[in-house]
Protein backbone atom coordinates (compact mmCIF):
# COMPACT_ATOMS: atom_id res chain seq x y z
CA UNK A 1 0.00 0.00 0.00
CA UNK A 2 2.63 2.14 0.85
CA UNK A 3 4.74 1.99 -2.43
CA UNK A 4 1.64 2.51 -4.39
CA UNK A 5 0.80 6.11 -2.91
CA UNK A 6 4.74 6.69 -3.01
CA UNK A 7 4.37 6.17 -6.83
CA UNK A 8 0.67 5.01 -8.01
CA UNK A 9 1.10 3.00 -11.68
CA UNK A 10 -0.01 3.30 -14.73
CA UNK A 11 -2.95 1.55 -14.50
CA UNK A 12 -4.44 3.46 -12.15
CA UNK A 13 -3.15 6.99 -13.42
CA UNK A 14 -5.40 5.89 -16.54
CA UNK A 15 -8.60 5.57 -14.48
CA UNK A 16 -7.91 8.98 -13.74
CA UNK A 17 -8.61 10.18 -17.41
CA UNK A 18 -6.99 13.43 -18.57
CA UNK A 19 -4.94 13.93 -15.00
CA UNK A 20 -1.23 15.40 -15.08
CA UNK A 21 1.05 12.68 -13.00
CA UNK A 22 4.23 13.42 -14.61
CA UNK A 23 6.27 15.60 -17.31
CA UNK A 24 8.53 14.63 -20.14
CA UNK A 25 9.89 11.16 -19.83
CA UNK A 26 13.03 12.25 -21.98
CA UNK A 27 14.24 15.18 -20.58
CA UNK A 28 15.73 14.89 -16.55
CA UNK A 29 13.87 17.25 -15.33
CA UNK A 30 11.55 17.44 -12.18
CA UNK A 31 8.86 19.57 -10.62
CA UNK A 32 8.90 19.81 -6.82
CA UNK A 33 5.26 20.86 -5.42
CA UNK A 34 4.13 21.77 -2.13
CA UNK A 35 0.88 21.14 -0.70
CA UNK A 36 -1.22 22.84 2.13
CA UNK A 37 0.27 25.87 3.18
CA UNK A 38 1.03 29.06 3.19
CA UNK A 39 1.62 28.96 6.75
CA UNK A 40 4.47 30.95 8.65
CA UNK A 41 5.77 28.03 10.85
CA UNK A 42 6.76 26.57 7.04
CA UNK A 43 6.62 28.38 3.90
CA UNK A 44 9.27 30.78 4.44
CA UNK A 45 11.70 27.99 5.03
CA UNK A 46 10.92 26.51 2.05
CA UNK A 47 11.10 29.57 -0.14
CA UNK A 48 14.60 30.22 1.80
CA UNK A 49 15.76 26.89 0.46
CA UNK A 50 14.51 27.21 -2.97
CA UNK A 51 16.01 30.68 -3.35
CA UNK A 52 19.59 29.76 -2.00
CA UNK A 53 19.36 26.61 -4.69
CA UNK A 54 17.42 28.67 -7.63
CA UNK A 55 14.70 26.73 -8.26
CA UNK A 56 11.45 27.95 -8.80
CA UNK A 57 8.29 25.64 -7.28
CA UNK A 58 4.79 24.92 -7.85
CA UNK A 59 2.56 25.67 -4.60
CA UNK A 60 -0.88 24.38 -4.06
CA UNK A 61 -2.43 26.98 -1.89
CA UNK A 62 -5.70 26.09 0.29
CA UNK A 63 -7.45 29.55 0.08
CA UNK A 64 -8.10 29.78 3.56
CA UNK A 65 -4.37 29.55 4.58
CA UNK A 66 -4.16 32.12 1.72
CA UNK A 67 -6.67 34.44 3.77
CA UNK A 68 -5.00 33.70 6.78
CA UNK A 69 -1.39 34.09 6.15
CA UNK A 70 -1.20 36.85 3.38
CA UNK A 71 1.87 38.33 3.98
CA UNK A 72 3.49 34.83 3.59
CA UNK A 73 1.28 34.32 -0.29
CA UNK A 74 3.09 37.38 -1.01
CA UNK A 75 6.48 36.46 -0.40
CA UNK A 76 5.83 33.50 -2.12
CA UNK A 77 4.59 34.77 -5.29
CA UNK A 78 6.75 37.64 -4.99
CA UNK A 79 9.60 35.01 -5.17
CA UNK A 80 8.46 33.77 -8.59
CA UNK A 81 6.88 30.85 -7.91
CA UNK A 82 3.76 29.59 -9.17
CA UNK A 83 0.65 28.77 -7.29
CA UNK A 84 -1.90 26.23 -7.80
CA UNK A 85 -5.49 25.59 -6.04
CA UNK A 86 -5.73 22.90 -3.63
CA UNK A 87 -9.41 23.89 -3.22
CA UNK A 88 -10.49 26.94 -0.12
CA UNK A 89 -10.75 24.40 2.57
CA UNK A 90 -9.02 20.90 1.71
CA UNK A 91 -11.99 19.22 0.75
CA UNK A 92 -11.94 15.68 0.08
CA UNK A 93 -13.86 14.75 -2.97
CA UNK A 94 -15.51 11.93 -1.73
CA UNK A 95 -17.18 13.25 0.80
CA UNK A 96 -18.66 16.28 -0.48
CA UNK A 97 -21.69 17.30 -2.83
CA UNK A 98 -19.42 18.03 -6.04
CA UNK A 99 -21.39 21.87 -6.26
CA UNK A 100 -20.21 22.44 -2.95
CA UNK A 101 -16.91 20.80 -4.06
CA UNK A 102 -15.98 23.13 -6.77
CA UNK A 103 -17.94 26.49 -5.21
CA UNK A 104 -15.15 25.60 -2.87
CA UNK A 105 -12.46 25.64 -5.39
CA UNK A 106 -14.18 29.15 -6.84
CA UNK A 107 -13.52 30.58 -3.25
CA UNK A 108 -10.24 29.21 -3.83
CA UNK A 109 -9.06 30.75 -6.77
CA UNK A 110 -10.54 34.15 -6.33
CA UNK A 111 -8.25 34.59 -3.00
CA UNK A 112 -5.64 33.15 -4.84
CA UNK A 113 -5.16 35.06 -8.07
CA UNK A 114 -7.19 32.89 -10.04
CA UNK A 115 -4.32 29.57 -10.24
CA UNK A 116 -4.09 27.63 -14.18
CA UNK A 117 -3.84 24.42 -12.08
CA UNK A 118 -5.69 22.48 -9.62
CA UNK A 119 -4.60 19.84 -6.85
CA UNK A 120 -7.00 17.44 -4.92
CA UNK A 121 -6.75 17.20 -1.64
CA UNK A 122 -5.34 13.41 -1.04
CA UNK A 123 -5.58 12.83 -4.63
CA UNK A 124 -9.39 12.31 -4.53
CA UNK A 125 -11.39 12.46 -7.78
CA UNK A 126 -13.10 10.27 -10.68
CA UNK A 127 -12.50 10.60 -14.56
CA UNK A 128 -15.69 13.02 -14.53
CA UNK A 129 -14.21 15.62 -11.92
CA UNK A 130 -11.27 15.79 -13.56
CA UNK A 131 -13.07 16.51 -16.96
CA UNK A 132 -15.06 19.46 -15.39
CA UNK A 133 -12.13 20.60 -13.62
CA UNK A 134 -10.53 20.99 -16.91
CA UNK A 135 -13.11 23.40 -18.15
CA UNK A 136 -11.71 26.00 -15.64
CA UNK A 137 -8.15 24.75 -14.85
CA UNK A 138 -5.32 24.10 -17.83
CA UNK A 139 -4.60 21.18 -15.68
CA UNK A 140 -5.77 18.82 -12.98
CA UNK A 141 -2.50 18.09 -11.56
CA UNK A 142 -1.48 14.36 -9.14
CA UNK A 143 1.94 13.51 -8.61
CA UNK A 144 4.83 10.95 -9.43
CA UNK A 145 6.43 10.83 -6.70
CA UNK A 146 4.95 11.22 -3.01
CA UNK A 147 7.15 10.88 -0.19
CA UNK A 148 5.30 10.77 2.69
CA UNK A 149 6.64 13.57 4.78
CA UNK A 150 2.92 13.93 6.70
CA UNK A 151 3.14 10.44 7.71
CA UNK A 152 4.57 10.53 11.22
CA UNK A 153 5.59 6.91 11.60
CA UNK A 154 8.27 7.70 8.68
CA UNK A 155 11.94 8.90 9.95
CA UNK A 156 13.10 12.08 8.28
CA UNK A 157 15.84 9.82 6.35
CA UNK A 158 13.33 7.11 4.71
CA UNK A 159 10.85 10.45 3.63
CA UNK A 160 14.29 11.13 1.47
CA UNK A 161 14.80 7.76 0.52
CA UNK A 162 11.64 7.63 -1.32
CA UNK A 163 12.06 10.41 -3.08
CA UNK A 164 16.08 9.21 -4.04
CA UNK A 165 14.89 5.39 -4.73
CA UNK A 166 11.70 6.77 -6.84
CA UNK A 167 12.29 9.46 -8.84
CA UNK A 168 13.41 9.72 -12.53
CA UNK A 169 12.56 12.44 -15.77
CA UNK A 170 9.22 14.50 -15.14
CA UNK A 171 8.73 13.63 -11.61
CA UNK A 172 6.58 15.47 -10.39
CA UNK A 173 7.29 15.30 -6.43
CA UNK A 174 4.96 16.13 -4.20
CA UNK A 175 6.19 18.03 -0.25
CA UNK A 176 3.84 19.50 2.02
CA UNK A 177 4.78 23.07 3.88
CA UNK A 178 3.03 22.14 6.81
CA UNK A 179 2.83 22.04 10.60
CA UNK A 180 2.59 18.49 10.46
CA UNK A 181 5.38 17.57 8.03
CA UNK A 182 7.71 19.42 10.06
CA UNK A 183 11.20 18.15 10.44
CA UNK A 184 10.61 15.04 8.05
CA UNK A 185 9.81 17.81 5.37
CA UNK A 186 12.54 20.16 5.67
CA UNK A 187 15.09 17.15 5.95
CA UNK A 188 14.34 15.15 2.47
CA UNK A 189 13.68 18.78 1.20
CA UNK A 190 17.27 19.77 1.31
CA UNK A 191 18.82 16.11 1.24
CA UNK A 192 16.58 15.69 -2.31
CA UNK A 193 17.44 18.96 -3.80
CA UNK A 194 21.31 18.29 -3.02
CA UNK A 195 20.94 14.54 -4.09
CA UNK A 196 19.03 15.75 -7.32
CA UNK A 197 21.60 18.60 -8.11
CA UNK A 198 24.29 16.20 -7.71
CA UNK A 199 22.72 13.50 -10.51
CA UNK A 200 22.47 15.92 -12.88
CA UNK A 201 18.35 17.09 -12.52
CA UNK A 202 17.11 20.49 -13.40
CA UNK A 203 13.80 21.57 -12.19
CA UNK A 204 11.24 23.67 -13.58
CA UNK A 205 7.37 24.36 -12.88
CA UNK A 206 4.30 22.04 -13.50
CA UNK A 207 2.81 24.89 -15.66
CA UNK A 208 5.29 24.15 -18.41
CA UNK A 209 4.26 20.35 -18.83
ZN1 LIG B 1 -3.41 18.60 0.69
Amino acid sequence: MADWIVQPPGWFRSLLGRGTWRGDPSRKTVYLTFDDGPVPEQTPWVLDVLRRHGIRATFFCVGDNVRKHPDVFRQLTEAGHEVGNHTFNHLQYFRTAASRYLDNADRCSRIAGSPRLFRPPHGQMTPQAVARLLRTFDKVVFWDVMPRDYDCRLTPQQVFDNVRRHVRNGSIIVFHDSVKAGDRMRHALEASIEWLERNGYSFDTVGNI
